[in-house]
């Protein structure tokens, strides 16, 4: 760095400007250092003109006129606010779908008084703080999960960022993540699993895999097309034969054909690798919630259990967090 301004400045004073660094940098007593200035008088003033220049910012004409840290916390605020405002979307999509509503109309209205919200009243998360989780015309209410779906998609697409950096794999990754969501909540309120939603997300986990998994280091990614694919027939085989195995046995669907296609997408986006890791994790914590369950109901083991729900929360799980799970997993159950 201090090479690159003395050599901003102008040439024929280059060998003195050094010679007054080495003074400032070398151990000699002040006696020491008045006796040399006194020799060369033009060394004693470019030492005093050196020294508020030596801190002073640098602009060499091939360098950007940004800070490039600044640049990335913007992009990253950028992301943190897309996904807020696409999670605000995504609350439409999950209140509408299951009344077979258009998502585009009407304009957003409270559900109870009919009122259309205004903007300044449907800014993500902010908005419901602001009306103390209160519709501003009724006062009835407004449910949490505005604000929680908000900010989940908003942190969700910052840690995306966060491995992608500004890379184009962050949009198919976004939209991934925002699918699995709405899927999540949708089969938590009425049990389906809409086909628009996971039959083109197969295609969007191949898209991933083919722009290249390189692009989000630290993500659980199918690493090739060949990958995808197969993860995508590995899922929805799996599921396929556990129906016509229960369906063999029991004579009824143990589960729904919406569980295959979901599994098929996932496999697509996480490849054929790590789909076992998936529908383990999804079984171990389906299990744990509903085992208590179905022990109390009545109609004991005949429980409708949404198991895109433990399928969705296992694939952002694995997707965020499986290289730290199969390390953790690896430390545990491996001997050195
Ligand atoms: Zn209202």
């Amino acid at each position: 760095m201090a090479e690159a301004r003395r050599n901003r400045t102008n040439p024929s004073t280059l060998p003195r400007r050094r010679n007054g660094f080495e003074d400032r940098g070398s151990h000699q007593t002040p006696f020491a250092s008045r006796r040399k200035s006194a020799d060369d008088n033009t060394a004693s003033r470019d030492h005093i003109a050196a020294a508020p220049r030596a801190h002073a910012p640098t602009h060499p004409a091939h360098a950007p006129h940004y800070n490039p840290a600044h640049m990335t916390a913007l992009l990253a605020f950028y992301a943190l606010a897309t996904g807020a405002i696409i999670g605000s979307f995504l609350n439409v999509v999950i209140h509408r779908y299951p009344r077979e509503e258009s998502i585009v109309f009407p304009p957003s209205h409270c559900p109870d008084c009919n009122t259309n919200i205004r903007w300044y009243d449907n800014v993500p998360i902010l908005s419901y703080l602001a009306l103390g989780a209160r519709c501003r015309n009724c006062r009835v209410p407004i449910s949490p999960r505005y604000p929680l779906i908000e900010l989940a998609n908003a942190l969700f697409y910052l840690a995306i960022f966060q491995r992608t950096g500004p890379s184009v794999i962050f949009l198919p990754l976004a939209a991934i993540v925002s699918m699995t969501i709405v899927l999540i909540y949708i089969d938590l309120e009425i049990q389906i699993l809409p086909d628009v939603i996971d039959v083109p997300g197969v295609f969007v986990g191949a898209l991933i895999a083919w722009i290249g998994a390189d692009f989000a280091p630290g993500l659980v990614l199918a690493a090739t097309l060949l990958d995808s694919i197969l993860g995508a027939l590995l899922g929805a085989g799996i599921l396929a034969a556990i129906i016509l195995a229960y369906w063999l046995i029991r004579r009824r669907e143990g589960m729904g054909w919406g569980d295959v296609k979901m599994l098929a997408m996932i496999g697509a986006v996480v490849g054929w690798q790590a789909v076992p890791a998936v529908l383990l994790l999804a079984s171990i914590t389906g299990a744990i919630v509903a085992v208590p369950l179905a022990l109390r109901s009545k109609e004991r083991f005949q429980l409708a259990i949404p198991f895109g729900v433990f399928l969705g929360i296992a694939t952002l799980a694995v997707l965020f967090f499986g290289h730290t799970l199969f390390e953790w997993w690896l430390r545990a159950f491996v001997p050195n």
